[in-house]
C-alpha cells in the first residue's frame, strides 16, 4: 500500500497563491517592519521580528498566522485539487 494517510498531521506547509506572486520571505534585519493585515478584535499590527518568516505580495508583508488566515498559506497538500473545476 501507499503511504500512510497522514496529512492532517503533517507538518509541512504550502502556498496556494505563489503563481499571483506570493512569495515567503525570512525576516533578516532588526528594522521594524509590521504585518500588513489586522486580525479581528485586535486593534494593533504584528511587529515581525528578525528572524522571522513571513509573506509577502508586492509591498505587502503578511506575517504566517494572517497569510493562514487569508488563504495564501495552506497545511493543505491538496490544495490543487479545490481550484479546478
Ligand atoms: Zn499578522
Amino acid at each position: 500500500m501507499g503511504e500512510p494517510d497522514r496529512e492532517a498531521d503533517d507538518g509541512r506547509l504550502y502556498v496556494p497563491a505563489w503563481e499571483d506572486g506570493w512569495r515567503v520571505r525570512i525576516k533578516t534585519t532588526w528594522e521594524r517592519e509590521y504585518c500588513f493585515a489586522m486580525k479581528s478584535g485586535e486593534d494593533f499590527y504584528h511587529l515581525l521580528m528578525a528572524g522571522e518568516i513571513y509573506m509577502q505580495f508586492d509591498d505587502e508583508k503578511f506575517c504566517m498566522e494572517c497569510a493562514m488566515r487569508r488563504g495564501v498559506l495552506s497545511r493543505n497538500r491538496l490544495h490543487w485539487k479545490r481550484g479546478e473545476s
